[in-house]
């Protein structure tokens, strides 16, 4: 028996309980159910790959769906690797992830059907089939014998999620058998999930926050997972509001909660079964936890990666959320955690440092990347590239990521900082701060702003607003206004393109 296969365990355990409903269908599948289907689909994958299955990567670009869910379980069985792709990317941006991890099955819904026609055309050794039609992935699992799990390793892949590009390229980051059950181990007691739990994901699985945190977690403890393939605030006020599908938990990113809490349709009633309303992925502003606080809804922020899962995590309790405001909360039980200055060594409480970490939820390294896996770790710690510090009650902060961290006149400036000031501007929609050289100070901060519809704040009255804020060496010494910030999928500021933009307007 595989004992990190979670569906057995629960098939065997509960197998009439619900393991997934889908919103779109209104399909849904207890655990017995699952477990078959998942053995069809290992079943499948083992008579279209034969001798290659072993470590085959197997890839999706689709919308969230239950056979999303089945196939990442079945190729785990099979002794696959799911590799779950961001659909939001275009045929430029998925062929060098394709090029990186070169599968040998891509499966697709419809609507994105002509990426993919562009992308098979490059590759005449991958395998299409579509989630629609007569000969789909449905069918196709349908019509398979069930299969036996294989003999598993603990350290071998079952998924390769790749990173979301925010510093540049994305990277595939292998995770383990090892890593995919105590990433669920450590999300299980940070989210305080469990056999009640009824928990809507709505965030895409191709980020390791809707498949390993929210599904797999789910899954593991024997939870209903709620399935939604988007977001759109009406949708998920609907079924936050539906007193029968009880939903306990659900997760998203700061921008999506900020959405939700402006829709005109939004009220704190729908909100008022949640145990609590998970944010994680990106910075979050205080004024978005305070307006849900006030609301009586705990937002709870959460802090982790592609390479590590979660790593800190506020409890869920109201009385930590208010006493520690802008905090990520408490480490995650399997995980060591170091925070590393510039000279090598440890900091001291309250100072800042770059977060490394060790533990089974940790990834072996990148897929096919071997310089940039030896670069991120050192003496078997991997190192974040994110900085914050530890405060005395063992609250941890995230301050900035090291990349966009930058020294004006010998002092350190962390943008993250100045764009809170700048974001308490009433005219100030969004903005993004990054550090460029200068010949004077060594490095200076360009602020890129985007003015609310409608408002007129000029450079010079939003640098006396800065003034009033920061320290000299941290007000941006340049104010652009633009029409948008450039973000990933999951809202996240791109600061390598901005920085681009600024060299080539400099040429
Ligand atoms: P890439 O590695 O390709 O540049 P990425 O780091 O954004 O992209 P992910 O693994 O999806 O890719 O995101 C993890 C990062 O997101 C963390 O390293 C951290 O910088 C940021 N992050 C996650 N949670 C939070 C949070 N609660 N607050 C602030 N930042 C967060
Ligand atoms: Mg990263």
């Amino acid at each position: 028996l595989v004992t990190d296969d979670p569906i057995l365990y629960r098939a065997r355990v509960a197998g009439g309980g619900q393991a997934l409903f889908e919103i779109a269908t209104d399909r849904q599948l207890t655990y017995a159910q699952l477990d078959l289907r998942i053995a069809r689909c290992a079943g499948l994958l083992s008579a279209m790959l034969g001798a290659r299955r072993d470590g085959a990567r197997v890839a999706m670009l689709a919308r969230n769906s239950m056979d999303s869910i089945v196939l990442a379980f079945a190729c785990q069985r099979a002794g696959a690797i799911y590799v779950p792709l961001n659909w939001r990317l275009n045929a430029a941006e998925l062929w060098p992830i394709l090029a990186d991890c070169t599968p040998a099955l891509l499966i697709h819904d419809e609507e994105f059907s002509v990426v993919v026609a562009s992308l098979a055309d490059a590759d005449a050794e991958m395998t299409v089939i579509s989630t629609d039609g007569p000969t789909s992935l449905a069918a196709r699992i349908e019509a398979s014998l069930p299969m036996k799990p294989v003999p598993a390793d603990a350290d071998g892949a079952c998924v390769l999620l790749y990173t979301s590009g925010t510093t540049g390229q994305p990277k595939g980051v292998v995770i383990t058998r090892r890593n995919a059950f105590f990433a669920g181990i450590n999300f299980s007691f940070v989210g305080e999930i469990g056999p009640q739990t009824v928990a809507l994901c709505d965030l895409p699985f191709f980020h390791t926050i809707g498949l390993i945190a929210v599904a797999r977690t789910t899954l593991m403890l024997g939870g209903t997972l709620v399935i939604s393939d988007r977001f759109t605030p009406a949708r998920t006020l609907a079924a936050l509001a539906d007193r029968q599908r009880a939903i306990t938990h659900y997760f998203a990113v700061p921008q999506i909660a900020l959405a939700l809490r402006n829709d005109p349709a939004y009220s704190a009633a729908a909100l008022s079964g949640l145990h609590a309303l998970f944010v994680g992925g990106a910075p979050l502003t205080q004024a978005l936890i305070e307006s849900y606080l006030a609301d009586g809804v705990a937002l709870v922020n959460g802090y982790g990666m592609s390479e590590a899962g979660t790593v800190l995590h506020v409890p869920l309790d109201r009385r930590a959320v208010q006493d520690n405001p802008g905090s990520v909360g408490l480490p995650a039980p399997l995980l060591d955690i170091r925070i590393v200055g510039e000279d090598g060594r440890d900091v001291g409480e309250g100072e800042i440092g770059e977060f490394w970490l060790r533990g089974p939820a940790v990834t072996p390294g990148y897929w096919n990347k071997p310089l940039e896996s030896e670069g991120a770790f050192t003496d078997g710690w991997y190192r974040t590239g994110d900085l914050g510090r530890r405060e005395a009650n063992g609250f941890y902060r995230i301050v900035d990521r090291l990349k966009d961290m930058y020294i004006s006149g010998g002092e350190n400036v962390y943008p993250a900082e100045v764009e809170a000031a700048l974001a308490s501007h009433p005219d100030i929609l969004d903005v993004a701060v990054v550090g460029i050289s200068d010949v004077r100070w060594g490095e200076c901060g360009i602020a890129y702003v985007v003015l609310r519809p409608g408002a007129a704040a000029t450079a010079e009255a939003i640098a006396v607003h800065c003034a009033a804020r920061l320290a000299a060496f941290k007000r941006p010494t340049r104010i652009l206004f633009v029409e948008a910030i450039p973000r990933t999928a999951s809202g996240k500021v791109q600061k390598h393109v901005l920085r681009q933009l600024h060299s080539e307007t400099l040429q």
